[in-house]
């Protein structure tokens, strides 16, 4: 049986990567993951994300860019997505990574990028979120996002923590100091025990902590999860507290319990649907597999039918 960090090791896989991206096989599975190859697509899914009464969020797929030319690509695709976004009327912002715009070249390029995309932003009245990736480059993230956000408004730019990192609860401390947008989830990616908690329970634990302390802070967050457990302590906390629904909002990703975010948008909260597209779509897709390896029979049941 795979094992989580087993599928998490193939998805850092180049020459699997490789593999997979050139046969069609492949690439039909990850339509249940993934909303199509160009911004079209994902635009076409956006609107019947809209007409359930859910907002989005745009994820161009691509990380670990390895030339300057490919990070400069990544911005022009986003400075398009901020343009259709506004020319097609959906209700969307985006989400970014920084390696996808040159951190493991130059942090400082990776910034330059990044504010690109966030100055497109603010002209635009939208919002980026900066997505957080592995432990390597969380101080470094966090390091840009204060930059960004020492020259951007509060509903400009944004962050992500994850609750598995031990760190977590002092960074939103830190953060919301500032104040700045949070998006909680519990984290994505293989770390040692050093650095994050091994064991579900804390990580769980965890972020009930952080998500306290977000709704706490009067500023509006993103709680990331399709955790029925999470969801219903952040609704008990903020009935419980006070909190309003419109004070923050519930985020899960495109193709995951899609009925549980119809439900939660029914009920009156905020729901925002994290949608990513692209042509790079390997490692995301087998994140998503690791996160669920009973994913992984349904995948091979596909292979096998052809
Ligand atoms: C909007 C959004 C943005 C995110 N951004 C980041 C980020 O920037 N950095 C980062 O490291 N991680 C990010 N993540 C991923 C996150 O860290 C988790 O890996 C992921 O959300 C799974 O955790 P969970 O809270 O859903 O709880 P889990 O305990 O993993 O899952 C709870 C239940 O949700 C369902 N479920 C969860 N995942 C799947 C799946 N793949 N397929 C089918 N069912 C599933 C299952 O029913 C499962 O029992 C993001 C997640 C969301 C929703």
């Amino acid at each position: 049986m795979l094992t989580r960090s087993a599928l998490i090791w193939l998805s850092r896989h180049e020459g699997l990567k490789d593999f997979a991206t050139s046969f069609s096989v492949f690439k039909k599975l990850t339509t249940r993951f993934v909303a199509g190859e160009t911004i079209e697509e994902a635009v076409r899914f956006i609107r019947e994300i809209n007409a359930d009464g859910c907002s989005a969020t745009f994820d161009h797929l691509n990380e670990s860019v390895g030339s300057v030319g490919e990070a400069e690509r990544e911005v022009s695709e986003y400075l398009d997505i901020l343009a259709k976004i506004d020319d097609s009327h959906i209700n969307s912002n985006v989400s970014i990574k920084l390696t996808q715009f040159g951190l493991g070249l130059d942090p400082e390029l990776a910034y330059r990028n990044a504010r690109r995309v966030v100055e497109e932003a603010h002209r635009r009245g939208n919002f980026v979120r900066v997505d957080m990736e592995d432990s390597n480059v969380t101080q470094v993230t966090i390091d840009i996002f204060k930059r960004l956000r020492s020259e951007f408004g509060l509903n400009e730019v944004g962050i992500v923590l994850q609750s598995y990192l031990r760190r977590t609860y002092s960074d939103a401390q830190e953060l919301l100091k500032l104040p700045a947008r949070i998006r909680i989830c519990k984290g994505a990616y293989n770390e040692p025990p050093d650095v994050a908690f091994p064991i579900k329970k804390d990580v769980d634990d965890n972020y009930i902590r952080v998500m306290r302390l977000l709704l706490s802070s009067g500023t509006y967050h993103g709680i990331a999860t399709h955790d029925p457990h999470m969801i219903d302590a952040t609704i008990s906390f903020a009935n419980r507290e006070g909190i309003g629904k419109d004070k923050f909002e519930f985020q899960m990703l495109f193709g995951i319990r899609r009925d549980l975010q119809r439900q939660l948008a029914r009920d009156g909260y905020n729901l925002r649907v994290y949608v990513p597209y692209g042509k790079h779509w390997y490692p995301y897709f087998m994140r998503r597999l690791a996160e669920r390896p009973a994913n992984v029979w349904f995948v091979l049941k596909n292979v096998l039918k052809g």
